[in-house]
């Protein structure tokens, strides 16, 4: 399937993230963060490679303890992915993590609050090229913006939260800088960053904080950052979910790759609903078929269709499909039946031939089938539907005349 830029993105500034670039014509960035305890070396890099296998482009872990600075000093030079290291109360821990080899810092101004103590880290930050996120989060503004807005989190506070700590950096000359305004509140978060990019142009940093466990929590994530991103805001994003981090990963890529903002890199299964002609059982097979890919480098559309007597049509455009007949599975590619399998086996044969297309193409795939043999033995398995379940197999017809005749039409 073809990329379409259906959005643009408003102009920023390019940083560089270890080796990966965010904002500016770089490509929206998916983070994600470690749960483990960043002293634990092996567990966290463990967790590192499946976020990173998974999607994330970067990757955060915290360094609230001496303990896990010197994890982060083992840890950074065999990442995958850059590593960013959440700073909390102590900048001493800011300056350790630097010490480690950290690409990114982390830091909130709710959190760290004595402006000599930001500007040590900024200072430091700029003598070594290091950049910052600063991250503000609804949950942990400073009291006295607080105070200034009347008790209340407004889009406002937390605007001027980063601008204060813009400022703090600019009185050391340092701006290799990105911006988050973080709330667990979707409209606040949202009006925080529509207003946020009208006064800066530094790179933001998208996310729900304390989204929650899936699905609303990613359904508000989802909101969240799909709305800013429909607006051409942001340039780097983060799920914050109460689960496996890797299911961030997962949903930041998904996101982008639906959005056609990022280049599809697994497969995009797409599936009927299923209804009363279903032949098989859609759920059940499409669930097979996305655990059967997984993250498997196969960047196509695949469609799992419950029956041949529509899959094929409404799933033309799909760069591979299958569809269940008589006890068996119609593969098609590109809308042009290519093999009938038995129904045991569609879940294997979608995988082989989405395998192929990726190594000789579509066009390749077609050559290689009995495409007239194939589309005949689809031809007889709709006939035999239609003839056993007739072209109006979910009675609206039926109920139509019932509604009329009750109606007194
Ligand atoms: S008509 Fe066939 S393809 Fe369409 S939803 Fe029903 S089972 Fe699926």
């Amino acid at each position: 399937m073809e990329v379409v830029a259906a959005f643009s993105r408003r102009p920023t500034r390019k940083i560089r993230v270890g080796d990966v670039e965010v904002g500016g014509d770089a490509p929206i960035s998916v983070q994600s963060m470690t749960v483990t305890k960043t002293a634990d070396v092996e567990g966290t890099l463990a967790q590192i490679y499946a976020l990173a296998a998974a999607g994330a482009d970067i990757v955060r872990c915290t360094c609230n303890e001496a303990a896990a600075a010197e994890g982060l000093a083992a840890i950074v030079p065999r990442s995958p992915v850059p590593i960013v290291a959440d700073i909390h109360n102590q900048y001493r821990m800011a300056l350790a993590a630097l010490e480690a080899g950290v690409q990114c810092l982390r830091l909130n101004p709710g959190n760290i609050r004595r402006a000599e103590h930001i500007k040590t880290v900024a200072r430091e930050c700029r003598d070594r090229g290091v950049p910052i996120r600063i991250g503000v989060n609804g949950g942990s503004l400073h009291p006295d913006l607080y105070a200034k807005y009347g008790g209340k989190v407004t889009p406002e506070a937390m605007v001027e939260s980063a601008m204060q700590e813009m400022e703090y950096f600019a009185a050391v000359d340092f701006d290799l800088v990105k911006i988050s305004v973080k709330a667990s509140s979707v409209p606040l978060m949202v009006e925080a960053y529509r207003r946020l990019s009208e006064v800066t142009d530094h790179p933001l940093h998208l996310g729900v904080t304390e989204a929650g466990p899936p699905p609303v929590g990613v359904v508000k994530s989802t909101a969240g950052i799909a709305a800013l991103l429909a607006d051409g805001i942001g340039d780097t994003i983060r799920y914050s979910l109460t689960a496996d981090p890797v299911e961030e990963a997962r949903m930041g890529r998904a996101l982008l790759e639906s959005m056609g903002l990022r280049e599809r890199k697994t497969v995009d299964l797409i599936a009927c609903p299923s209804c009363g002609r279903a032949e098989v059982d859609v759920f059940g097979i499409a669930q097979q078929a996305l655990e059967a890919f997984g993250e498997e480098e196969i960047p196509l559309q695949v469609a799992v269709m419950g029956c041949v007597v529509n899959g094929p049509g409404e799933a033309r455009d799909a760069d591979l499909g299958i569809a269940a007949g008589r006890g068996r599975g119609h593969l098609f590619v590109k809308g042009v039946n290519v093999a009938v399998v038995p129904e045991d086996e569609m879940v294997d044969s979608l995988v082989s031939w989405a395998r192929f297309i990726v190594a000789e193409g579509a066009e390749a795939a077609l050559a290689k089938a009995d495409t007239a043999r194939a589309r005949r033995e689809a031809e007889r398995d709709r006939s035999s539907l239609l003839l056993s379940q007739g072209s109006d197999v979910n009675e609206t017809g039926s109920k139509v005349n019932l509604v009329r005749r009750a109606a007194g039409a």
